[in-house]
């Protein structure tokens, strides 16, 4: 019986964010060890679900090891990175003998003093398994892939969606690809273009012109002696050396093979550069127009602070342009604020308080709005999530409480989650698919449980400390140009975008970026 060592290590890491990664925060999400790891998953539409299911499909033996994730966040402390490594090869290593592994690894994170972990992480699992033994990981869709990544394992395998649904499917392919090296029927040998450019906000995959880049995709896996492929669009958030978009290519023992289909859809990718930057408009400027259209719901996607790319979810801009143009059945989902659910809770539900809602975290994610709140539910916080992302796994918002500002319900949050279903806001008395007008911090992975009842779903920008008011994020430390970043006296930055026959309007719509 083939034993096969399941784990991972996954955070995606904004160097941009004041919001701090510690070993809390990976407890508070996943820090599992032992069984734990096979019990959390086995079942769910998740990475080490689908690895699970197609091993035991295939009669190998499962053997668990350690898995560790927290919300996106700042570089994760290096004390930090050191122990989840270490345990992490502590339980390969007292597994031996294996005869394969799979890792969930996310691809976008950064450590202190790391600046390219998962390579760290995958050098260190094969200096313990040795070189005969394969390591195949799953990738996010938004990994920033280096090439000692692709040196290291045998095969890494991103996801394919967006919003990212397909965790499950990956994982067995993951594991099936595995088994079948295993079996000796062939040789993963994998390549990676990294593209010299950052994704916009178009790489939903299952809408144009996304859905052209995965049907390019899907034709080249379709060739002879490719066995898997991926484009990673890339997390923008973090200013390193391999950040950036990629195509990862593997094929059965031929390298040059492998680089030249990488490069060719690399480079057909590339010649659409433009293609994947949409309009970002302010909420404040898309309101009269949608407001007048008579078609409900309408989701504004406030993608600058997206707790899933690591900002602190307290921004206030989408709020405020609620509150101003007196919108009524409308809602935001969520703002984090602790302190203000914490007078919610002493007031009771039913009462009527004083709060100052959100903008605690950093000046650049907007000052709090100052408002009376009726109090409508509390919350511990627990739900189940029931649309296609994370379907069957349980999760928990931490104290929460649904309060009402003249017609604008906010749910009030303790945890950094995106809203990727009704389910959280049904829990506190919300019922999303019967507002008129629904705000949520996130880019797309709402999309996944609540754009089938949107009439029409519009990306916003506001200012967070991804978008700060006083002028764009600075890089230092990357390693290639990136369209649309350019030089300027202070480093490299997102202003003055060069684009072909475009209005200074559409410039500067085209400098969003991200990632999730
Ligand atoms: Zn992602």
């Amino acid at each position: 019986m083939m034993r096969v060592a399941v784990g991972g290590i996954d955070h995606e890491t904004s160097t941009f964010t004041p919001v701090p990664t510690t070993l809390d925060d990976f407890r508070r999400r996943f820090l599992l060890e032992g069984a734990a790891v096979v019990d959390t998953f086995q079942g769910t539409n998740t990475e080490i679900g689908g690895f699970v299911a197609a091993l035991e499909r295939q009669q190998a033996e499962v053997v668990p090891t350690m898995f560790a994730e927290a919300h996106p966040g700042a570089p994760v402390a290096r004390r930090v990175f050191e122990e989840l490594l270490n345990a992490l090869i502590k339980k390969i290593d007292d597994a031996a003998p294996l005869d394969g592994v799979l890792l969930d690894l996310h691809g976008a994170m950064v450590a202190e003093g790391e600046q390219d972990p998962e390579s760290t992480i995958l050098r260190s699992v094969r200096e313990v398994v040795g070189e005969n033994v394969p390591i195949i990981v799953q990738l996010d869709i938004h990994a920033n892939v280096s090439r000692a990544m692709v040196d290291e394992a045998d095969a890494l395998i991103a996801r394919e969606t967006y919003p990212e649904i397909d965790m499950a499917e990956r994982g067995e392919e993951c594991a099936d690809l595995l088994l079948r090296t295993l079996r000796g029927e062939v040789r993963p040998t994998g390549a990676v273009c990294q593209m010299p450019f950052i994704w916009g906000t178009n790489q939903v995959t299952a809408e144009a012109p996304m859905r052209d880049a995965i049907d390019a995709l899907h034709a080249l896996e379709a060739l002879p002696g490719v066995l898997t492929a991926s484009i990673c669009t890339g997390y923008p958030f973090a200013d390193v050396p391999d950040m950036g978009s990629s195509v990862i290519v593997v094929t059965n023992d031929d390298q040059g093979r492998a680089q030249a289909l990488a490069d060719e859809l690399g480079g057909w990718l590339d010649d659409r550069r433009e293609d994947w930057f949409g309009p970002m408009p302010a909420t404040a400027d898309l309101i009269p127009t949608v407001a007048g259209d008579g078609r409900h719901p309408v989701i504004f996607a406030d993608r600058e602070d997206n707790t899933g790319a690591g900002t602190p979810g307290d921004s206030t801009g989408m709020l405020r342009a609620f509150l101003a143009a007196d919108l009524v059945d409308a809602c935001v989902l969520y703002i984090v604020d602790p302190a203000s659910i914490r007078t919610c809770e002493g007031a009771g539900v039913g009462a009527t308080v004083e709060l100052a809602i959100g903008g605690k975290s950093d000046p650049d994610q907007g000052a709090p709005v100052c408002a009376r709140a009726e109090v409508l539910a509390l919350s511990d916080g627990g739900f189940l999530y029931s649309g296609p992302m994370y379907h069957g796994l349980s999760g928990s918002m931490g104290p929460s409480a649904h309060v009402k500002v003249k017609g604008v319900h906010i749910l009030l949050v303790t945890e950094r989650e995106q809203p990727f279903d009704p389910s959280f806001a049904r829990s506190l008395q919300l019922d999303v698919d019967r507002m008129r007008f629904v705000g949520v911090k996130s880019q797309a992975h709402f999309r996944a449980g609540l754009g089938a009842f949107a009439s029409a779903i519009h990306v916003v920008r506001e200012s967070s400390v991804h978008n700060p008011p006083s002028g764009p994020l600075v890089y230092r430390n990357l390693g290639r140009p990136l369209f649309p970043i350019i030089s300027g006296p202070e480093g490299r930055s997102m202003t003055h975008v060069s684009a072909r026959d475009r209005s200074s309007q559409e410039l500067h719509d085209l400098q969003g970026i991200e990632g999730e």
